[in-house]
């Protein structure tokens, strides 16, 4: 397969050839197809696989035109760091340079009244680790209800960093019609019970 054979946005195709990239790696060629068909996929792949335009590029189709109310993100990227979440919004503003697509970064260390500032303009695209998303949601900044995708990226970290309970409760304040793409090194027993329980009849794709 090319990338020109997956049924993705014009301008993501655009953005795709200038960063000078061919064929989709095996987990893209996976997960693309039942993403942009709108189901839930879990995707079991290490980093350096590609896996990062494996949900970006159908997160950035699947938005469209639509646009974000203030404080009412329509996607939501969870990453385990700081370092994590800054790559993806790297990658996010490479695949999406020739859209009008939003994003905004929420990691730690950063000044709450900054993100604040991001969060009332409206965001299509929020990429964050789990605390810092539930500071902003306690503080009342912020709601989950418009999360139309949701994606979590490198789970095993998560687990290994004690954020599982964090990724549970933010699942359950995005509504339950919200599209999930899950992502994880390895499948260890507590991530196929967070999968099992969240997840609305994943394609399971292993690379
Ligand atoms: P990731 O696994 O998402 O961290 O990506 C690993 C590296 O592969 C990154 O430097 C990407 O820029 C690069 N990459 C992602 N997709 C492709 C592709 N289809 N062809 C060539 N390189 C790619």
């Amino acid at each position: 397969t090319k990338f020109s054979d997956l049924k993705l946005d014009p301008k993501v195709l655009k953005a795709i050839a200038e960063a000078g990239y061919d064929s989709p790696t095996p987990i893209q060629a996976g997960a693309i197809p039942p993403a942009l068909e709108g189901r839930d996929v879990l995707g079991i792949a290490q980093t350096g696989t590609g896996k990062t335009a494996s949900f970006t590029l159908p997160t950035i189709t699947l938005l469209g035109r639509g646009r974000a109310r203030a404080r009412m993100p329509r996607s939501l990227v969870l990453c385990p760091t700081r370092e994590l979440a800054a790559q993806v919004a790297e990658n996010f503003d490479v695949y999406a340079k020739y859209t009008k697509l939003t994003k905004a970064l929420l990691i730690g260390g950063v000044s709450f009244a900054e993100q604040d500032k991001l969060i009332d303009r409206g965001v299509d695209v929020l990429i964050a680790t789990p605390g810092r998303l539930l500071d902003h949601f306690e503080r009342g900044k912020l709601l989950l209800t418009g999360v139309q995708i949701m994606v979590v990226d490198e789970a095993d970290r998560m687990l290994d960093m004690g954020f599982i309970p964090d990724i549970e409760r933010i699942f359950q304040l995005t509504p339950f019609t919200r599209q999930t793409l899950f992502f994880s090194a390895t499948m260890a027993p507590e991530i196929e019970r967070i999968t099992n329980t969240f997840l609305h009849t994943p394609e399971r794709i292993e690379v």
